[in-house]
């Protein structure tokens, strides 16, 4: 039974869907007016991880993750470099594509474009204007937290005594500074703006996830992630602005990934240690890498991004890289002893168990290795059967489906392969074997498979 933290209940939980098999899943994107950096990546490579994680435990997935193409940031930059809002945020919206995708994101079953959901926000504030809950001010419209008793509920904050009456523009502010927040906001001069049956404006950040949300998944759906900072007030404002509209429960599972910090320090432009995955690729490491550090820490915790985190991180994915390789060889497509059997799903078990437990990847990996150190120390006793050596690979193949670190076969060109059986070849003329046998490795390493007959050399791809 898989078991979650729901900072709602603010307890772990078993997890039980709204419809038995399906989870209905909305993670808030990014905000496109800048490469993200990797303290986003983290959450986004988390709920990557959490998709995979409950495809694995058979649930079929709905996923929804909307690109926020519309605030304060956005339209400031836009005009600063001189481009239409929709120019500019199109250029980011790719880049947050793309580095998604060298992290090994899947992206989501639906992205929704803010600006492409201007009427459903107007229609959530009509909803909510009609039951009473808001009140305009020069052309804005504000949601009045003081008619929402459970206002707090989310971010443990007691907010009865707010001052009432008191509003914010601003999209991010303070638990300090909570007033009534803002859903709707009048045209500005030199701002974008819609024209809309509310009046002349554009939409407050919270809404946007609201009315994105609800249309995708309905008006209760099962997760709703993003990163702890969201917590207040984002994610408190779009509980109080879709309860309210629906009187029906909007999220039943709250999930908040940690911040990450670099090299024990908050990560911050005037420190110089503010890395986007770009600047971190350019330095030499691998996505991959990158993508290990950011799961093998717990969530809930504080991750601490370092060069030597990167590094390990490196050696972990080498040393299961290293391992696919040494069964592969051996490996036979036949049945495993039933002790090696047995073996296998008890390593499985443990894995599961540990991702059970609200996502314990780091003792999910560790199950996975101790299953490593295990198969090689009982090869080095005794070899072990072609069909033992399958069922490994089978069992690390099945957990890299979740986690997705192991770089695949890069694509060799067969002139390539030519090319280094020939210099294999040279090798053992000069009986420089330890050349020719790096040279089979390798070529191995990138899926190609040597056969010495008597006509010659023979490969095969086994990728
Ligand atoms: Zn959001």
């Amino acid at each position: 039974m898989l078991r979650l933290h729901n900072t709602l209940s603010g307890k772990e939980e078993e997890f039980h869907p709204l419809e038995d098999g399906v989870v209905r899943f909305y993670t808030c994107g990014p905000t496109v007016y800048d490469y993200a950096h990797i303290g986003n990546f983290r959450t986004f490579a988390f709920q990557d991880l959490l998709r995979k994680y409950l495809r694995y435990r058979s649930y079929r997935v709905l996923h929804v993750m909307n690109i926020t193409d519309v605030d304060d940031k956005t339209i400031h930059n836009a005009r600063a470099q001189g481009m239409t809002l929709k120019d500019y945020t199109s250029k980011y919206t790719e880049a947050f594509l793309e580095d998604s995708k060298t992290l090994r994101i899947d992206p989501p079953d639906i992205m929704p474009l803010a600006t492409d959901h201007i009427p459903e926000m107007v229609a959530l504030i009509r909803r909510l204007e009609e039951k009473g809950f808001t009140y305009r001010k020069d052309g804005s419209v504000y949601f009045s937290i003081g008619r929402f008793a459970e206002y707090g509920k989310l971010s443990k904050a007691d907010f009865s005594g707010a001052q009432t009456g008191a509003s914010v523009d601003a999209d991010k502010y303070d638990k300090e500074n909570a007033r009534d927040f803002v859903l709707w906001k009048a045209k500005k001069e030199g701002e974008d703006f819609w024209e809309t049956e509310i009046g002349p404006g554009r939409p407050g950040w919270h809404i946007e996830c609201s009315a994105m949300s609800m249309k995708y998944l309905g008006e209760t759906f099962d997760i709703h992630c993003g990163g702890v900072d969201l917590v207040f007030p984002h994610h408190e404002n779009e509980v109080a602005q879709s309860e309210c509209a629906t009187g029906k429960p909007f999220v039943r599972y709250w999930i908040h990934p940690e911040f990450l910090i670099v090299e024990g320090e908050k990560m911050s432009k005037s420190l110089g240690n503010f890395f986007t995955l770009r600047d971190l690729l350019a330095k030499g490491h691998s996505p991959e890498s990158i993508r290990y550090l950011l799961l093998s820490v717990h969530y809930r915790k504080q991750l601490n991004f370092t060069t030597d985190g990167l590094h390990q991180a490196q050696a972990s994915i080498q040393r299961l890289e290293d391992f696919v390789l040494h069964v592969k060889e051996r490996a036979k497509d036949e049945a495993p002893s039933a002790e090696f059997e047995a073996e296998v799903k008890a390593a499985r078990g443990r894995f599961v168990e540990a991702m059970d437990s609200d996502l314990n990847t780091s003792a999910a990996l560790a199950a996975v290795f101790d299953f490593v150190r295990f198969v090689y120390q009982r090869d080095s006793q005794k070899p072990i059967s072609g069909g033992d050596a399958h069922a490994a690979l089978e069992f690390i193949r099945e957990i890299d489906g979740v986690f997705n670190i192991l770089r695949q076969d890069q694509g060799l060109l067969d002139e390539d392969i030519a090319q280094q059986i020939e210099a294999r070849q040279a090798a053992r003329k000069r009986r420089d074997f330890a050349e020719a046998d790096r040279i089979r490795q390798w070529l191995l390493s990138k899926g190609i498979q040597l056969e010495d007959t008597r006509d010659g050399v023979r490969w095969k791809r086994i990728l």
